[in-house]
């Protein structure tokens, strides 16, 4: 299945994988738990920087129809390419030794092995459509799913902070990517109708209403296509640039300085370290008041925030390119309300906040504008802020 044939399929209701799993497997599961993909909606760069990030659960879930063994082994089959089933064992997980997809349940099974949590061996079938790659955070999906069905199945009895932490050891240490909390943390307590605020200080996740069909909006996601697997280096300077510029201002984390600091700041940096300073510190008082409008106002109010997002990260942060550029500029010249690039940049999606009525025209300006500039065809696709991970079945 494209990429686009799954970004526009529903979900296997959990009856059909209940079935498919039998069928794979010889017996019935003993349940079918799922997990959200998420989109943040403003605050980016922020989290490294110890500040503020506002992400959602959106309405493509990865599911996980699970059977506990009474021995060692285990068996993952995913409905997405045609890999097959994957045998492994519990002894045999160790970092760097997993391949493909499996090493995401296989992380997670391995960082509750360290926490002590007496994981079973397991047949397991994933079935997700939260498309892969498109900055919507398919695999923390697959990580939150399985260990919420782990959590369940052991009677373990963690926390949401607990599954948050061990679910970013399994991808640092297991999957050796470097992230952090911000996937999983909206996977995971994502609720319907809210936005997860998080304090990437101090760790503390507060809901906050966010709901865009009762205020007649969509939020359409842009997806680009543009890989942005070659940022590393990106990164890696931006992160050097916000550590330099802390070290400067004799702060703990840029966290630390707020809009009213930025003048006596832009005496002490270089001129690029003070633009990449500037972005992260108006950014996180951007969340902020984001979380300020949606308690009051509501979403209509937030389109401003969005834009002055995008342009700190084109101009001041520079991990834009020009397919994001053109995305949000062509979204808001045909009615959206607000627009900006999301996720890590160099690639990846866009977001547009649109009047349901403009939808149509957003969309196929869209369409028509990266035809013409020869750009590939975008997936455009709605989101709206959903529950977070749950049993099913
Ligand atoms: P993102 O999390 O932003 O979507 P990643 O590169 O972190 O991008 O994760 C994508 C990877 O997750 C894929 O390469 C694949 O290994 C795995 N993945 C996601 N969804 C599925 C699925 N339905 N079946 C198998 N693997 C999947
Ligand atoms: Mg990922």
């Amino acid at each position: 299945m494209s990429t686009q044939d799954q970004a526009t399929a529903a979900p296997a209701a959990h009856g059909d994988l209940r079935a498919r799993f039998e069928q794979e497997f010889g017996s019935a599961p003993d349940g079918v738990w799922q997990a959200p993909g998420r989109v943040n909606l403003i605050g980016e760069h922020t989290d490294y920087n110890e500040g503020f990030v506002l992400p959602f659960a959106i309405d493509r879930t990865a599911r996980v129809a699970v059977a506990v063994r009474r021995d060692s082994t285990v068996r993952l089959l995913s409905t997405y390419g045609d890999q097959g089933v994957v045998t492994t064992t519990l002894e045999a997980l160790r970092p760097g030794t997993a391949k493909g997809w499996t090493k995401y349940p296989l992380g997670v099974m391995w960082a509750l092995r360290e926490r002590g949590v007496g994981v079973p061996g397991l047949d397991l079938l994933l079935d997700s459509n939260v498309p892969l790659g498109a900055g919507l955070s398919s695999s923390h999906a697959i990580e939150c799913a399985v260990i919420t069905a782990l959590n369940d199945l052991t009677g373990a009895g963690l926390a949401a902070e607990d599954m948050v932490l061990a679910t970013q050891r399994a991808e640092n240490d297991f999957v050796g990517a470097p992230t952090g909390i911000m996937d999983q943390s909206a996977s995971l307590r994502g609720s319907k109708g809210h936005a997860v605020f998080l304090d990437c200080r101090d760790q503390t996740a507060h809901l906050v209403p966010f709901e865009t069909e009762p205020a007649g909006l969509a939020l359409l996601v842009i997806d680009t296509k543009v890989s942005h697997s070659h940022a590393d280096g990106g990164y890696a300077s931006r992160r050097a640039s916000c550590e330099l510029g802390a070290e400067v201002m004799g702060v703990k984390a840029l966290r630390d300085i707020e809009v009213a600091d930025l003048d006596e700041a832009s005496g002490l940096l270089d001129e690029v370290t003070f633009r990449r300073v500037r972005h992260v510190v108006t950014e996180n008082d951007r969340v902020l008041q984001t979380v300020e409008l949606l308690g009051g106002p509501g979403p209509g109010a937030i389109g401003p925030l969005l834009d002055a997002s995008h342009a700190s990260m084109r101009d001041d942060f520079e991990i834009s390119c020009p397919e994001l550029d053109l995305a949000v500029d062509t979204a808001k010249a045909h009615g959206a309300i607000g627009a900006r690039m999301t996720g890590g940049g160099f690639g990846g999606a866009a977001i547009a906040l649109t009047p349901v009525d403009a939808e149509r025209k957003v969309r196929d300006a869209v369409a028509k504008a990266f035809a013409q500039a020869g750009f590939a065809a975008p997936d455009i696709f709605t989101v709206s802020p959903a529950a977070g991970a749950t049993r099913i079945a």
